[in-house]
Formats: C-alpha cells, sequence, structure tokens
C-alpha cells in the first residue's frame, strides 16, 4: 500500500511538493482541499504561500477540524514557510488565524524584506550524510519553542531555528519542495511509520 500524502491545495506552492513527494517510491501525493480529501491522507503537507490567504481558506473551507483529527491520531502533518507560520501557536505581532498545534513562536519576515530570498548549507539533526541545502523565500524563523512540551530544534542558521519537530509535527522555515535533495522529504515520510 503506498503511503497517501495530502498536499493542502488551497493557495501556494503545492505543486512542487506534489512532484518531489511524488519521485519518492511507495508515495501517493495527492493535492488536498476538501475536508474528506484531508481525512483520507496518511499524512499531510502545508505548502509555502502567503500564510494569512491561508489562514483565511482553511477557515473558510472549515478545515481545521479535519486537520486536528489528523494530529490527534498521530498522522505527520509538516508545514514549509507559511505552512510553519499555520502550525504555531504564536505569530509575533500577528492575531491572524492559524492552527496552534505546535508549541513555539514565529516571526514573519524574519529574515528582513530586504532579502527576499536567500540559500544555506545546514547541518540537520537526524541527517548524517552532510548538510542540507535550504531555499530561504521572504521566510519566517522559529524565535522561541517550548522544548518542556517536547519541541526539538533540528536546524538553524545565523542562530535561528528553522527546522523543528514535536511528536507528529515537522516545521521548517525553507523549501526542500524546491531542491532536489529529498532528505527532509524522507525524515518526514519515515515519521508515519513511527509510533
Ligand atoms: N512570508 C510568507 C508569510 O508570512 C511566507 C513565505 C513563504 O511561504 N515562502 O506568509
Amino acid at each position: 500500500m503506498p503511503k497517501v500524502v495530502g498536499v493542502l491545495a488551497v493557495q501556494g506552492d503545492f505543486k512542487e511538493h506534489i512532484e518531489t513527494l511524488s519521485e519518492i517510491e511507495g508515495v501517493e501525493a495527492r493535492a488536498v482541499k476538501t475536508r474528506e480529501q484531508v481525512a483520507a491522507c496518511d499524512a499531510l503537507v502545508i505548502p509555502g504561500g502567503e500564510s494569512t490567504t491561508i489562514g483565511k481558506l482553511m477557515e473558510r473551507f472549515e478545515l481545521d477540524e479535519p486537520v486536528r483529527a489528523m494530529h490527534e491520531q498521530g498522522r505527520p502533518i509538516w508545514g514549509t514557510c507559511a505552512g510553519m507560520i499555520i502550525l504555531a501557536k504564536d505569530i509575533v505581532d500577528s492575531d491572524q488565524w492559524r492552527l496552534g498545534l505546535m508549541d513555539i513562536t514565529v516571526e514573519r519576515n524574519a529574515f528582513g524584506r530586504q532579502v527576499d530570498s536567500f540559500e544555506a548549507d545546514l547541518p540537520v539533526k537526524g541527517i548524517e550524510d552532510g548538510p542540507v541545502r535550504a531555499v530561504f523565500i521572504r521566510a519566517p524563523y522559529v524565535r522561541e519553542v517550548r522544548e518542556e512540551c517536547g519541541v526539538q530544534v533540528l536546524a538553524t542558521v545565523e542562530g535561528k531555528i528553522v527546522l523543528c519537530r514535536q511528536g507528529n509535527l515537522l516545521a521548517s522555515a525553507f523549501h526542500p519542495e524546491l531542491t532536489d535533495d529529498r532528505r527532509v522529504q524522507r525524515m518526514f515520510l519515515d515519521m508515519i511509520d513511527e509510533d
């Protein structure tokens, strides 16, 4: 049986996630935008894009309930960039809609508006065979993680947290779907088989 990975397809770069996940053997990656489609997945990716827009659309389509149910059942959820903002409990200076599942505080556009995008080689905890090339686009960062709630920091750049995990939740400030390296995707897919 393939692992069914839903990619939330309301806004943002969901196509790139579907393409890159589909390259991996044993994965069926699907665009999901209804409650039923979300509920039918083994794991979910919330892509990069514009977090206020993604939030508004999730609220309008009442997608938070099936996503919360996935979380409660331990199915993995990965937020990249805007998706990471949607997963966070706290967002600096913003009351925008969010799922608020992860015990982290994020700051939007955290690398400065003048630096629209940049790349970096990131050593990642749990990925031992060399650094991961990471693409940042108007990226947020994680200002604070609540370690007492089980949040683990997996990578930093310039001392800023850009990859972290809490149980079945993974959050990256960068875009692994925009490079040729699939090791972060594999790390996420391995979470499906964990208990
Ligand atoms: N800056 C965007 C936001 O706050 C996120 C950027 C991205 O997803 N590439 O929603």
